[in-house]
């Protein structure tokens, strides 16, 4: 494991982790794609340069750089690459008193930061809106909750209306019974007074008590009529 100038250990891609494609920043230590160092000393990753032109067998290909716009050669960072290229990757750049070197990693340090500043305040951003997410949630939840409850209390005041109503449709039934048969027994009683007429109203208790009377005995006659008695059917057969 590699030591730093302090002693300390390392991770052995700790120290590669400034590089990344200057397009997508794609990290190399990630291993997903393959890298490319271009003439033009710009990094990218194998989606974000095309080569422009064929490659002969003993010359490098032709890429076109994204971010100069040139068309640059370029090597593809192995650590079979020439050396002079492979120092600029260097773990300890002032190890080796070259000054593009650090110019170089620092360049692609800044370019990298910056990008790692965009992405924090993105998932800073991120990270507000889920807070307000959450909050619309839990209100919309706690509304729902209350929601429940006033249905349910509004179902229960519903069912006891409908009791009611049954109540009350049941009660008025009864009493419209009851004004009927009353009234059948007021139209009897005032046809009885209707056979009394021609006697002087508003004597008072003992004209209506008499009258009363009258009634009960119209009816028992009239009780006493109903008797059916024998048929006696007309008798023409003979004479006597
Ligand atoms: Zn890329
Ligand atoms: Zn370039």
């Amino acid at each position: 494991m590699p030591r730093s100038q302090a002693g300390q250990t390392v991770e052995p891609e700790a120290c590669k982790l400034w590089i990344h494609c200057n397009s997508c920043c794609a990290l190399f230590c990630d291993k997903k794609h393959t890298f490319f160092l271009l003439a033009c000393h710009h990094v990218f990753c194998e989606r974000c340069v095309k080569v422009s032109a064929g490659r002969t067998p003993s010359d490098a290909p032709i890429f076109e750089c994204s971010t100069c716009r040139r068309s640059v050669r370029g090597r593809q960072l192995t650590n079979s690459m020439p050396n002079h290229f492979k120092q600029l990757f260097h773990p300890e750049p002032f190890t080796i008193g070259n000054d593009f070197v650090e110019t170089f990693q620092r360049g692609n340090h800044r370019h990298f930061d910056k990008y790692k500043e965009r992405k924090e305040l993105e998932m800073d951003k991120l990270s507000k809106d889920i807070e307000v997410a959450k909050s619309v949630c839990q209100k919309r939840f706690l509304e729902a909750q209350m929601l429940r409850v006033e249905r349910k209390k509004l179902m229960q005041r519903s069912r006891y209306i409908k009791a009611e109503v049954a109540n009350r449709k049941a009660e008025m039934h009864r009493m419209a019974q009851a004004y009927r048969s009353r009234s059948l027994t007021s139209q009897s009683s005032s046809s009885a007074q209707c056979s009394v007429r021609g006697r002087p109203r508003g004597r008072g208790t003992a004209t209506q008590s008499s009258s009363r009377r009258r009634s009960k005995e119209s009816r028992e006659s009239a009780k006493r009529q109903q008797i059916t008695s024998f048929i006696h059917p007309p008798n023409h057969s003979f004479d006597l």
